[in-house]
């Protein structure tokens, strides 16, 4: 996989040389989406080239308090962060040492009696969904 956020190297591929490896997938962006469509695409025997404007991480993916929470607002959102909690959990164990990674749960606080109903109902929601 290639991955390349300097201006010159940009340049290069938009005119390859003859001779340079070719990519089969070109993807723009290095955040967090790109990087997993990289690596899936590289799983497959891809040839991959990210590009960025900017540094790795360097945009909305560096502002993210790395917080992977099944949300609830509605059954579509409920399966869809399940199904993503659950590739993280697979992947974890792959990643390099340096990847920090914690299973500390996640932690509802109710301000008042109706946000506390709120969270016996996620409570027993989420248990029944196991
Ligand atoms: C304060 C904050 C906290 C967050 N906390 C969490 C959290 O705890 N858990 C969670 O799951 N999500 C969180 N999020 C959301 C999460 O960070 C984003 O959904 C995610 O990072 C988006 O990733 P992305 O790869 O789509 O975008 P980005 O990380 O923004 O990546 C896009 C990349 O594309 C590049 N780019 C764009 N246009 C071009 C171009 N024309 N040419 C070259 N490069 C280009 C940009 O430079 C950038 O690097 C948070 C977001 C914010 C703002």
């Amino acid at each position: 996989m290639t991955l390349s956020t300097n201006a010159a190297e940009r340049e290069s591929l938009r005119h390859p040389k003859p001779g340079r490896p070719p990519h089969d997938v070109l993807i723009v962006g290095a955040g967090i989406v790109g990087a997993a469509c990289a690596a899936e695409c590289a799983r497959a025997g891809l040839a991959v080239t990210v590009l960025d404007r900017g540094p790795v991480g360097g945009g909305t993916t560096g502002a993210g308090m790395g917080h992977l929470v099944v949300l609830d607002d509605s059954p579509a959102q409920f399966a869809l962060t399940t199904f993503s909690r659950r590739l993280w959990l697979e992947l974890a164990p792959t990643l390099p040492p340096a990847v920090a990674f914690s299973r500390c749960g996640t932690l509802w606080v109710a301000a008042n009696a109706e946000e506390f109903e709120e969270v016996r109902r996620k409570s027993a929601a989420y248990r029944q969904q196991g």
